[in-house]
């Protein structure tokens, strides 16, 4: 755990957040300043500064976090009216975090006002 790390004392539970999801490797919590009717952070544990800090071992970090926002979205409902997964890379897109994260941002239509794509 990196100690002035937001994102860090998160998932150390030593800083408050709406956990919406959480296994060995992943934490999912809401964003607090939300852009969207759902915006949850997918966040792994491992403490890894952004994207253009990920090694070739951490393959697996990157798909489990897809896997796991697939997962929520199907949760929360948001799978089939759709959602959008983003990455802020450093500060000049965005990225004020500097712990690995990904956006997920949905819920402007729900399920049932729109049927899936062939
Ligand atoms: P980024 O701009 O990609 O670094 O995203 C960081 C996100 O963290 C922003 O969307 C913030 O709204 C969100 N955020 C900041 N502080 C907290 C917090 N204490 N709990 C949950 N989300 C936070
Ligand atoms: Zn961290």
């Amino acid at each position: 755990m990196e100690q002035e790390c937001l994102f860090c004392q998160i998932i150390a539970g030593k800083r408050d957040a709406d956990i919406v999801s959480q296994d060995e490797s992943i934490v999912v919590f809401k964003d607090l300043y939300p852009h969207a009717p759902v915006h949850l952070l997918i966040v792994p544990r491992k403490h890894i500064r952004s994207v253009n800090d990920l090694s070739e071992r951490d393959g697996g970090v990157v798909a489990a976090m897809i896997m796991k926002a697939r997962e929520v979205a199907k949760e929360m409902s948001v799978d089939r009216s759709g959602y959008k997964l983003l990455f802020n890379v450093e500060r000049g897109a965005g990225q004020v975090v500097f712990h690995l994260h990904l956006h997920l941002l949905a819920g402007w239509q729900r399920r049932g006002s729109g049927g899936r794509e062939q």
